[in-house]
């Protein structure tokens, strides 16, 4: 046994140490500093977008992100029940009504036939549907073609939230780079990290003017501190930011390392009955953030959660897909259209430990426990 095996630990080394220490030493310890310019230009050169605002979170930019496209009070925003609570919450935060939908079984997905239907059924109405927040869940890009289209003829504002799919790509295109705005999340458990940090990306100048300058306070231009409006204490910090950079420079690898942990599990699991790894949309490379699993507990002869925890029993830390936001006790009688389809993935879904720097020999440990699961309940 060698120490705890975590869910997506992250993955900071000499580079990060040396980025943070220089920027230490520079006593740019603040929101402001060379770095946070320079984790923009970063991020825009890799993703090929014209503009990237960087926040203290992505959820931070999520928020931000309404707020700018005018989504308010009453306003109805469409979005996955099956995402992270963030996503959710900035809705609320702008004070306007979610509306859930289900999930593709193909993709994990929205699914865009609910979402084109809805939007069709609405429009013209009081409850037209004003803005979608579509998540590249896992990694995994929506379909955008599909979303992008309906989403144009019936002028409804979009905000992808990539927080979980930095390193995607749809139909070559990379995740973060679709609809009014994308949204990027530098936590701790993504893909890459700044500690804390989100980011903003868009082709609009005038939208990233407006966020860059609401997350400073809306200060004015003047020698004393003048505001005209309501602004946010959001900006991202040049410590961080400094640590995002030496990190983005790895993106490339880290996605690598992430789908070689996805094949092993594949290749762990091919000849077992009863587990099922999330599928690959064709439209698209995910960037396997969480490697999930959905586990059939009549082939295997286990639940999804007798696996979490004997892996718990071994000190592997596992932990179920995300549990529908129509499921929550916050947003209980939030209106939803379908939710079999995530209801089932949060039943029977776990998510495996998917570190970047998961050695094989931790891996080989956590696949021959998983496999292990239905024997030892004989
Ligand atoms: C992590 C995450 C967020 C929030 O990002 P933070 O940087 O943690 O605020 C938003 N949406 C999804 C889908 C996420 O996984």
């Amino acid at each position: 046994m060698t120490g705890r095996v975590y869910l997506s630990p992250p993955d900071v080394g000499a580079a990060e140490r040396a980025a943070l220490i220089d920027t230490f030493d520079s006593n740019w310890v603040t929101s402001e500093g060379v770095h946070i310019g320079g984790f923009e230009d970063d991020v825009r050169e890799v993703l090929g977008a014209r503009r990237a605002v960087g926040v203290s979170s992505g959820t931070a930019a999520l928020h931000l992100c309404l707020h700018v496209l005018g989504v308010g009070p009453g306003d109805v925003v469409m979005l996955p029940s099956f995402t992270f609570a963030a996503t959710a919450n900035a809705v609320a935060y702008v004070g306007a009504r979610p509306l859930l939908v289900d999930s593709s079984p193909d993709t994990w997905t929205i699914d865009p036939v609910l979402v084109a239907d809805e939007v069709k059924r609405r429009a013209g109405t009081p409850d037209a549907v004003r803005a979608l927040l579509p998540v590249d869940i896992y990694g995994q890009c929506c379909d955008y073609d599909e979303l992008l289209a309906v989403c144009a003829d019936h002028d409804v504002r979009v905000v992808e939230d990539a927080a979980e799919a930095l390193g995607a790509t749809y139909r070559n295109r990379a995740a973060g780079t679709f609809g009014d705005a994308g949204v990027i999340s530098f936590n701790g458990n993504k893909i890459l990290t700044s500690g804390s940090g989100g980011m903003v990306v868009t082709e609009d100048d005038a939208l990233a003017d407006r966020i860059r300058h609401l997350s400073t306070q809306a200060r004015d231009p003047a020698a004393h501190y003048e505001h005209s409006e309501v602004g946010f204490n959001y900006r991202m910090n040049n410590l961080l930011a400094a640590m995002g950079r030496a990190q983005l420079a790895r993106l490339d690898e880290r996605v690598a390392a992430k789908r070689r942990v996805f094949d092993r599990y594949a290749d762990g699991f091919a000849d077992v009955d009863g587990l099922e790894l999330m599928p690959e949309a064709p439209y698209g490379s995910a960037n396997r953030w969480l490697t999930c699993v959905l586990v059939d507990p009549d082939r295997f002869g286990a639940t999804a959660s007798d696996v979490r925890l004997r892996l718990e029993e071994l000190d592997i830390e596992s932990r179920p897909t995300w549990k529908p936001m129509h499921l929550q006790p916050v947003h209980a009688g939030t209106q939803m259209v379908g939710g079999a389809v995530c209801e089932d993935l949060f039943r029977r879904g776990l998510c495996l430990p998917s570190g970047s720097a998961l050695t094989e020999e931790q891996q080989r440990r956590v696949i021959d426990a998983v496999v292990g699961v239905p024997r030892r309940r004989r």
